[in-house]
């Protein structure tokens, strides 16, 4: 077996471990890979780490990484239908969603491709005719980029494509749930022209193939997206040689709705706001809050249409949501409704399993609407990262932005109104990373995405996503 690509070339695990990845809708057998650990991830760091020594991508031009990167976008759009397949296949989602994702790669790849041409140095006014001066943008270094399995390739490609464009050299270390996405986008790089040592490509689990890159002296910045308790994890490691960090970590992200809203409209997005992906997505609105006077009919509503989402697996077309990913996922989400029921949440629908027999071989949980949520709840602090809508209620403008920023997360939400001052004005009062007004999802690679508070540190996409890769150099030259 020969999944992981150290140096140019692929290779097994130093220790021969390796694990089988089955599919969460039905537990099929989907591919056996390499299981990687400290000593792999070692050596993944030293191919990289001469790679930016001593190899030419460092030092390519701009326009040349460029062109790579557009050649990989037109590469992963050839080869689309397969990866949208695999995508599916590891995480158990709709093949058409996961069609959408591979486009939101390709369109990220282009984005950067184009975006790093047109960065220029800039030069500095020094005040004296006697002194020049510059600032010139250099790669960081070796990254470390360490990814969840909700969007796998898409996530990568956050990372991947900004940190080649500004010259780096990386190692990745995929979520080891949903790897063959990333063993793909490691043969595209490859037929591309990216030279060897450049991307490095580790497989395993987090503590034992991800840790060990995030205390290594040779590793310059670790971009990681994934929950918050292991990010605190990856900032402490990090702290002791002072690497760059960038951090996409999790959201309680509030969906509020006022009385003024269009209601049909703001119905169907509540749904699919936290039943896409089964509320497996970092910014799924999960707390959906309901001005006084619409508050029982739209949540009436809500829960009506929810009762009738229907569930399957990725190639069943009529499926409006998945699976989970993992039986001990599903468990966190069954522990997670059982405490806020416990702690007062009046279950509204869901909370169970499905008792359909074509989906007992799959991680599936019924959509959820806990409603009587108020603040202290468990339900309302944690992210349960699966099909469940928690409900409060509000009265005005200020009380609902008190109780959307009551949490310490800051990643997105949503202010649903028919007056667009009011919208504008609740959205500048959010403390979140991305506010939509009268939608909920839409992410576009020109703009930026990350979160406030504890939802992470920097930001990826945009042109601040590529400033997280370089680091700033002043030039001050006597003439
Ligand atoms: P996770 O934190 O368990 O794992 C993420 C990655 O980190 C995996 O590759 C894992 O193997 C690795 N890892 C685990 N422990 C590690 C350690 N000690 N050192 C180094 N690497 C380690 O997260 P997950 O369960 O895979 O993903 C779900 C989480 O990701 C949710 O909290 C979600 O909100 C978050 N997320 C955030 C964004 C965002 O853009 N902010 C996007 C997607 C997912």
């Amino acid at each position: 077996m020969t999944d992981l690509f150290i140096g140019g070339q692929w290779t097994g695990a130093i220790d021969e471990r390796t694990r089988e990845i089955r599919c969460p809708a039905d537990g099929s057998l989907v591919a056996v890979v390499d299981e990687g650990g400290g000593k792999d991830a070692a050596e993944a760091v030293a191919a990289a780490r001469q790679a930016f020594d001593q190899g030419p991508w460092p030092r390519t031009p701009v326009g040349a990484r460029g062109d790579l990167l557009l050649r990989v976008a037109g590469l992963v759009e050839r080869d689309k239908a397969a990866l949208a397949r695999a995508e599916s296949l590891d995480t158990g989602k709709r093949l058409a969603e996961s069609e959408v994702d591979i486009d939101g790669v390709v369109a990220c790849f282009r984005y950067y491709g184009q975006l790093v041409r047109t960065e220029a140095d800039r030069v500095v006014d020094t005040g004296s005719e006697h002194a020049v001066s510059r600032v010139v943008y250099e790669p960081v270094g070796v990254c470390a980029l360490i990814t969840p399995w909700n969007y796998p390739l898409l996530q990568t490609a956050w990372k991947v494509a900004p940190a080649l464009a500004a010259g780096n050299t990386f190692v990745l270390k995929p979520s080891e749930l949903t790897p063959s996405t990333a063993i793909a986008l490691m043969r595209l790089l490859a037929e591309a022209g990216l030279p060897d040592g450049v991307a490095n490509l580790v497989l395993g689990p987090g503590a034992e193939a991800g840790a060990p890159l995030t205390d290594n002296p040779d590793v310059d910045m670790v971009s990681f997206t994934g929950g918050l308790r292991t990010g605190r994890r990856i900032m402490a490691a990090a702290s002791g040689t002072v690497k760059r960090t960038s951090l996409e970590l999790g959201g309680k992200n509030p969906n509020v709705v006022f009385a003024d809203a269009d209601f049909d409209t703001a119905v169907d997005y509540a749904l699919t706001a936290v039943f896409l992906h089964s509320g497996q997505v970092c910014s799924a609105g999960a707390r959906l809050l309901v001005e006084d006077p619409v508050h029982d009919a739209f949540v009436e509503e809500v829960v009506r249409r929810a009762r009738g989402i229907r569930l399957g697996g990725p190639f069943d077309e009529r499926a409006q949501t998945g699976p989970l990913i993992s039986a001990a996922h599903r468990a966190k989400v069954e522990a997670y409704v059982a405490a806020g029921l416990a702690e007062g949440a009046r279950l509204r629908c869901g909370g169970t399993r499905p008792d359909d027999p074509a989906l007992a071989d799959g991680y599936y949980f019924l959509p959820t609407v806990l409603d009587r949520c108020h603040s202290g709840m468990s339900v309302l602090a944690d992210e349960s990262f699966g099909p469940v809508l928690t409900v409060e209620r509000f009265s005005g403008e200020d009380e609902a932005v008190r109780l959307a920023n009551d949490t310490v997360y800051g990643l997105a939400g949503a202010v649903w109104s028919g007056d667009e001052e009011r919208a504008q004005r609740v959205a500048s009062r959010l403390r979140l990373g991305t506010v939509w007004i009268n939608d909920y999802h839409p992410c576009l690679p020109q703009a930026e995405w990350g979160g406030f508070k504890q939802s992470g540190t920097g930001r990826e996409l945009g042109p601040s996503g590529l400033a997280e890769y370089r680091e700033a150099k002043h030039i001050w030259r006597n003439t």
